[in-house]
């Protein structure tokens, strides 16, 4: 059995531990949040909830969607049966679609929650500041911004967005710098919950023009509480543009632009929250799966390794683990 740290407890993450727990790996899993989830984050506001990043999963591949239906057995997703709709130049108008969508029970967090379970432990509100190996004793120690230090470990795990990975990988100069390849976009993100239903019969909309590119309706997800609350996403493009406007200005454009999308007049939303991705999605992916230095047992992965999904991000842990696991069992016979 080897000790294996994790950083990052994302979907890719979270798909590796589930794969080396079950091959009988002990994995520590550490992250800067409170929770776990990352980019698929959940957020509770008083009596109100929301997807806050990730808004649904599907699958294009067999292993993917075979993990789904395993996950909906266990209760840890659901579908979420709507009808999509469209903004755009010719107005609003349903754009039915054949896409089957999953979203976390009761919450997208529900299951990060779950898929954390097999860690032996989760180090929360930890953010790791450096990662070194010692050549001569061939294990990983990691640093937190707090002082602390863990260790010894066997293999070491990095699933972080890239820019945040590259304060990790002193050791692999040549793996950072692939990381340096990478751009990943912004998106703005206005969390509300309105007083009153609005009557409107779109649950989910994609937007195409304005500031926004999305719209959902979150209490039309299975599970979720029954107030009135939606999530707004702005554009990538939008985003960029206005990634340090003024607080206060976005969420006034957001709120004008999507009352306007869904033609109805105007109404004071009762709780407003304003959340900024700064690393939302990658621009251009990798598409290698996965980063790896062999000979020090150190994997890198995260949807910007593979593509920009959470099933992206899930097949990169996949991936990840998987390589961690060929570099393990001859490492007792490597040369001081
Ligand atoms: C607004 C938005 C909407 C989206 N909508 C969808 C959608 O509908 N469907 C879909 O499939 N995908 C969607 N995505 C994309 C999807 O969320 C991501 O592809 C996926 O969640 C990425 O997972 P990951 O494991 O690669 O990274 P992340 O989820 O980013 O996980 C990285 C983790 O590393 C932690 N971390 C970073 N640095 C450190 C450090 N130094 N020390 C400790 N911990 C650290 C972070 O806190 C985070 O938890 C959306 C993303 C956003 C932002």
């Amino acid at each position: 059995m080897a000790h294996i740290a994790i950083i990052g407890a994302g979907m890719a993450g979270l798909s590796a531990l589930q794969y080396l727990a079950e091959q009988g790996h002990e994995v520590t899993v550490f992250d800067k949040s409170r929770g776990s989830g990352g980019r698929m984050a959940s957020k509770k506001v008083d009596d109100a909830s929301w997807d806050m990043g990730a808004q649904f999963i599907r699958a294009h591949s067999a292993a993917f969607t075979a993990q789904l239906q395993q996950w909906q057995q266990y209760g840890w997703v659901d579908e979420w049966n709507i009808t999509p709709w469209t903004a755009d130049a010719n107005g609003l108008h349903p754009s039915p679609d054949n896409v089957q969508r999953y979203v976390g029970m009761p919450r997208m967090t529900g299951l990060s929650r779950s898929l954390l379970e097999p860690a032996a432990a989760f180090v929360a509100s930890t953010r790791i500041i450096s990662a070194s190996r010692e050549a001569s004793a061939r294990e990983w120690s990691l640093s937190s911004d707090d002082g602390k230090t863990f260790g010894p470990f066997d293999g070491l795990l990095i699933n972080t967005p890239p820019q945040q990975a590259i304060p990790l990988l002193s050791a692999a100069p040549q793996l950072a710098a692939q990381c340096e390849e990478v751009d990943m976009l912004p998106c703005w993100t206005l969390l509300l919950t309105l007083p009153e239903a609005m009557s409107s019969a779109a649950d989910a909309v994609f937007v195409k023009q304005g500031p926004l590119s999305w719209i959902a309706r979150n209490n039309s997800k299975p599970g979720r509480d029954k107030k009135e609350a939606w999530v707004i996403q702005a554009s990538h493009e939008w985003s960029r543009q206005q990634v340090d406007a003024p607080r206060e200005q976005v969420q006034q454009e957001l709120l004008s632009a999507f009352f306007a999308a869904l033609q109805q007049p105007q109404q004071q939303p009762d709780t407003l929250w304003l959340h900024r991705w700064l690393y939302a999605i990658p621009a251009n992916s990798l598409t290698l799966g996965a980063l790896s230095d062999i000979s020090q047992h150190l994997v890198v992965c995260g949807d910007w390794c593979h593509s920009p999904s959470l099933e992206g991000a899930w097949l990169s842990g996949q991936q990840a683990a998987r390589t961690l696991l060929t570099t393990l069992p001859n490492m007792a016979e490597e040369p001081l």
